[in-house]
């Protein structure tokens, strides 16, 4: 198992967990992050004691500094401070920051030679291609934390051929929307968007998981990570979340990955791969469930799904602008500023509008982020 880790984003709902899986197998800390949240941040400094933190945000930086001064931890500040807490040469960096804000520091942890466990899943999908480049020519592997995938990569274990493969089936809760048709989602709140059935997490990706955003961005996700084309990758709303995703190989046998839905099993799974350690994790008894079902997604409500896996077939710039439209969006609606059906609105919008370059640099990727999220305002006030 590894011994050193960095948690960017360790302040939010993976960020927690992934400490508590710390502290559990006495992982030593090498670095932590926040955005702008510091008296989570500062317990944790002081319960883990890093060479170096970082906040996003400067004010708050500089006040943490300030409160930890009698630390022995460094504090730095802003994306730079942030992108060099990546580059601490920790054994693994685990990636919970919510957003493309979490793209950069990922590209500074693989270069710095650190495996990633990658929970920000917005990584990929903005900058999938550079990222996996990045990866393989450091020699740097990315075990996946979000639930599905690696639910997919242990399903995968004792693969020896690629091409043996046929199919990735991704579970989907549905979200707390299932079953409604769009006439009954133009006016729903903030609060009811914001209720998940199974999963507790961070707000974006709750909104994400109600407009099926989220299972958008986890095919384009899924595609890179396990080099699949999206047309076999496929999507079954699982509403119990036991079954966490599936891999179909060419004799039809189909290998699923099972437990409770409690993030700390992948998140573990991805600090300590490929061994397996106990875990405060309930144990799964299928009986309490008795039956499992499986229906196909309403492609025509929730819109989003679509719109992922045509940004991901047309590539390019398509699948940064689908994700940086939908982050403002998202933002909008929690901000009371729009309804949740603009949030797809804004997803199409951007599929219609984004900058075509099949030759495109990280740089483009960023600008291509900047200029759908100001185009997305604009569309709406
Ligand atoms: P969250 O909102 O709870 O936490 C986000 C973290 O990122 C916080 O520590 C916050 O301070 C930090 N942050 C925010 N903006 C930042 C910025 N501009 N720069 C640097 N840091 C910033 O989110 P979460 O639910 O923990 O999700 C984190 C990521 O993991 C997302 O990409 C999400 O899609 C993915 N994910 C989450 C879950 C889950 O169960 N929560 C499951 C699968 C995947
Ligand atoms: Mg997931």
């Amino acid at each position: 198992m590894i011994k050193s880790l960095a948690v960017l984003g360790s302040t939010g709902s993976i960020g927690v967990q992934a400490l508590e899986v710390a502290r559990l197998h006495g992982l030593k800390i090498e670095a932590l992050t926040a955005g702008s949240r510091i008296d989570i941040l500062e317990n944790q400094i002081r319960e883990f004691l890093p060479a170096v933190a970082a906040v996003a945000d400067e004010k708050a930086a500089r006040e943490l500094k300030v409160r930890v001064a009698d630390t022995p931890t460094k504090v730095l500040s802003g994306e730079k401070g942030v992108c060099e807490c990546a580059a601490c040469s920790a054994e693994s960096v685990l990636n919970s920051i919510v957003g493309i804000a979490g793209l950069a520091p990922t590209v500074s942890a693989i270069e710095a030679g650190s495996d990633i466990a990658l929970a920000n899943k917005e990584t990929l999908v903005a900058g999938g291609k550079f990222v996996m480049a990045l990866a393989k020519e450091k020699g740097v592997s990315i075990l996946p934390v979000d639930s599905e995938h690696s639910a997919i990569f242990q399903s995968l274990q004792g693969c020896a051929d690629k091409k043996q493969i046929k199919r990735l089936i991704l579970t989907a809760s549905g979200g707390p929307f299932f079953g409604k048709k769009k006439e009954e989602l133009e006016n729903v709140t903030i609060e009811q968007a914001l209720n998940h059935p199974n999963w507790s997490m961070g707000a974006k990706i709750t909104i994400d998981s109600a407009t099926m955003m989220n299972k958008g961005l986890e095919l384009i996700e899924a595609a890179w990570l396990f080099g699949m084309p999206a047309k076999d990758i496929d999507i079954v709303v699982h509403r119990q979340s036991i079954v966490h995703s599936l891999v179909e190989y060419s004799d039809n046998s189909v290998i699923a990955q099972l437990g409770v839905p409690d993030m700390r099993i992948p998140i573990q799974y991805a600090l300590t791969y490929p061994d397996r350690f106990e875990s405060p994790v309930r144990q799964l008894d299928l009986t309490e469930f008795g039956t499992l079902t499986f229906e196909k997604p309403d492609y025509e409500t929730f819109s989003c799904i679509n719109l992922c896996r045509r940004a991901f077939e047309k590539g390019g710039l398509y699948p940064a602008a689908v994700n940086a439209a939908n982050e403002k969006a998202n933002e909008l609606f929690r901000q009371g500023k729009i309804g949740f059906l603009d949030i797809a609105r804004a997803v199409s919008n951007a599929l219609e509008t984004a900058p075509q370059k099949n030759d495109y640099s990280l740089g483009d990727v960023f600008e291509t982020d900047r200029l759908i999220r100001s185009q997305t305002e604009r569309l709406f006030l």
